[in-house]
């Protein structure tokens, strides 16, 4: 599933290239992708003749602004993908199940295989109600300044084990199941810790480990695996698979510590860590 380092990517790439542009033709193939609406022509004319003039990202949600007021807002689910398309004679990919054509030529696609994510326009003041993971958002690691004093004072508070903490979209906007190992192993602390009892050189660590696990990632466009569909808005593969420490590295030795890489089994999912350099 795309994390935060992916739908990043995925948006920084709509803000050069479909925003400014206006919506020309709107086509859909099934209900399944714009389920929150009653039929087609309800997402339909609420799209053409609409520009594009912002986009934001909230959590795993991208949020498309138009300019008639109301909002695109795109969930890429497991295996959702945005892919320009230069024009409308290139070929469409297989379970392409939305279909925007801008006036000036070139389209935005919506593929997704395993239908799991999700397309609506809605007004900005009932988004929290369409989608109440939202109205409860916990803050950005990228978008919102958050002293590691008060970060410390949080992890005090809410007394959770870190990898389900940091997991947890209330608290931390974005992060799933590689980021959360990655940024533990850099931080050099186990899934397992309860987050009451960091010292505050530790809170730092996690801190800063996270901001800069995830701009890192950014940075390489994202992560890509073997199983799963991740691509970027030109049809590419991310390049952040290769950096990482220990997520899907059982077996496989630590970087730091030469020690194996170990996977266990955590609330019915899989961490993975070097029990030698995470405490
Ligand atoms: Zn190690």
């Amino acid at each position: 599933m795309p994390e935060l380092p992916e739908v990043e990517t995925i948006r920084r790439d709509l803000e050069k290239e479909v925003v400014g542009r206006r919506v020309k033709t709107v086509e859909v193939t099934g209900m399944r992708t714009i389920r929150r609406h009653p039929n087609k022509k309800a997402f339909i004319s609420r799209l053409e003749g609409e520009r594009f003039t912002g986009v934001v990202r909230k959590g795993k949600y991208l949020v498309l602004k138009l300019d008639g007021g109301e909002v695109l807002v795109v969930h890429l689910g497991m295996s959702g993908q945005l892919l320009r398309a230069r024009s409308g004679r290139e070929p469409i990919e297989k379970h392409t199940h939305v279909v925007i054509t801008f006036t000036q030529g070139g389209q935005l696609r919506y593929v997704d295989p395993r239908t799991f994510g999700e397309l609506f326009v809605t007004s900005p003041d009932t988004l929290a109600d369409e989608v109440p993971e939202l109205a409860h958002l916990g803050f950005d690691p990228l978008d919102d300044v958050m002293s590691w004093a008060r970060f410390g004072e949080q992890l005090q508070h809410r007394k959770t084990k870190l990898k389900a903490l940091l997991m947890d979209q209330r608290f931390l906007a974005g992060i799933g199941n590689i980021y959360s190992d990655e940024i533990l192993f850099a931080a050099g602390l186990r899934y397992d810790r309860s987050s009451e009892t960091l010292s505050s050189q530790e809170v730092r660590r996690l801190y800063r480990a996270m901001v800069e696990t995830l701009q890192d990632a950014i940075k390489h466009r994202g992560s890509s695996l073997a199983d799963e569909q991740y691509r970027d808005l030109f049809g590419q593969v991310g390049d952040y698979q290769t950096q990482h420490k220990v997520y899907d590295r059982e077996g496989q030795t630590c970087p730091r510590c030469r020690g194996p890489i170990v996977r266990v089994k955590a609330n019915g999912r899989s961490a993975f860590l070097c029990e030698r350099c995470q405490v």
